[in-house]
């Protein structure tokens, strides 16, 4: 069965704990408003397009909807045995693929095909990185420069996904990995905290507000230790943070001495800086040079690939270099849409 039939075909979910993720081939980009690659089949006769959306895990409904009314009225997605009554087959991954598989039994006559959540995620990314031009790409200093890959030199690296949790996977080859480390300081953390302590709605009220603000003023720095000065022998500058929100243990100072914009920076800088670390240090176990981040929470952003960049470099002393994907938040999504090819 081809791929790339003349309706919206081939559906692949990722239904994470904070996001569901939908890729789905559209033959001329209708219903693609979320994103969109353009792919051809391999004989460029027939193109079309892989697109993109995504949900809150928690907002289920509007997913639902959006499968009903964009995608299963214009759809090829195939039939388990043959007629229009039957139950479509769509692929699935992420722990919600065990936890929702009855209610989109119940609700749209889906059944899911399940596929494991580590290897679609390196599925997704070799198939990124061998198939779409200017993927990866590095971040430092407020430069991006993309990365060209080499097909034949693209193993071993580490793969991080920043989701509500993080996992580091070290990928030796399509089909070949092992989930080595991770961390529950993830972007759920950074989302719940953020909630928490600056009364934010959503991810993107909390990242404007860390966009406006200052961690110096929650952060103790090297220098406000050493009375401004660096601290040379070892290699640190007044500027390094020496201790997250350590400034907040100041008498008298209550969460609203304090402004929602610089808590959202400090602890943006809190989770990125920590996840940049514990990536290199896994990185430094296996002897592996390349670090790709994926995962929603860093949805491109500047200051976040910054600071997980700076991490890196900063502890291998330049060896390492952390890259990023374009299509970050859709690596399990996609990988689960490869399958399809199996
Ligand atoms: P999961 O599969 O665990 O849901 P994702 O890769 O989808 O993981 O990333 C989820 C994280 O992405 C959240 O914890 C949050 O930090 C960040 N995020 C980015 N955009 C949003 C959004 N619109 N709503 C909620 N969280 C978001």
């Amino acid at each position: 069965d081809s791929l790339f039939s003349t309706q919206i075909s081939h559906l692949a979910l990722d239904i994470g704990g904070t996001l569901i993720k939908l890729v789905y081939f559209s033959p001329n980009g209708d219903n693609c408003e979320g994103g969109s690659i353009v792919v051809g089949n391999g004989c460029s006769v027939v193109q079309g397009r892989l697109c993109f959306a995504k949900f809150e895990t928690r907002k289920i409904d509007d997913c639902l909807d959006f499968i009903r009314f964009n995608i299963l009225q214009h759809s090829g997605v195939q039939h388990t045995n043959g007629t229009a009554r039957d139950k479509l087959s769509v692929k699935a991954t992420g722990g919600g693929a065990f936890k929702f598989a009855d209610l989109f039994k119940e609700k749209l006559g889906i059944v899911f095909d399940k596929e494991d959540e580590m290897h679609s995620l390196v599925c997704g990314v070799n198939f990124l990185l061998k198939t779409v031009p200017r993927e990866a790409f590095t971040y430092l200093d407020g430069q991006k420069e993309f990365v060209q890959i080499d097909h034949n030199d693209l193993y071993p690296y580490l793969l991080v996904n920043i989701g509500s949790g993080v996992s580091m996977i070290k990928v030796d080859g399509d089909g070949k990995y092992e989930r080595i480390s991770g961390t529950s300081l993830g972007g759920g953390t950074f989302l719940g905290l953020g909630k928490l302590l600056t009364n934010c709605k959503s991810f993107d009220e909390l990242l404007e507000l860390s966009h406006q603000g200052n961690n110096r003023v929650i952060d103790m720095l090297v220098g406000d230790i050493y009375g401004g000065t660096d601290y040379s022998k070892i290699g640190l500058s007044s500027t390094a943070i020496a201790s997250s929100f350590g400034k907040a243990i100041s008498d008298g100072k209550e969460l609203e001495d304090y402004q929602p914009e610089d808590v959202a920076r400090s602890l943006l800088r809190m989770i990125s800086n920590n996840i940049g670390q514990i990536a290199y240090l896994n990185a430094l176990r296996f002897g592996l040079k390349r670090i790709f981040f994926g995962g929603f929470f860093i949805r491109g952003l500047e200051y976040t690939m910054d600071t997980i960049s700076v991490a890196v470099h900063f502890w291998s002393r330049g060896e390492a270099k952390a890259m990023f994907l374009r299509h970050e938040g859709f690596l399990g999504a996609l990988g689960a849409f490869t399958s399809y090819k199996d």
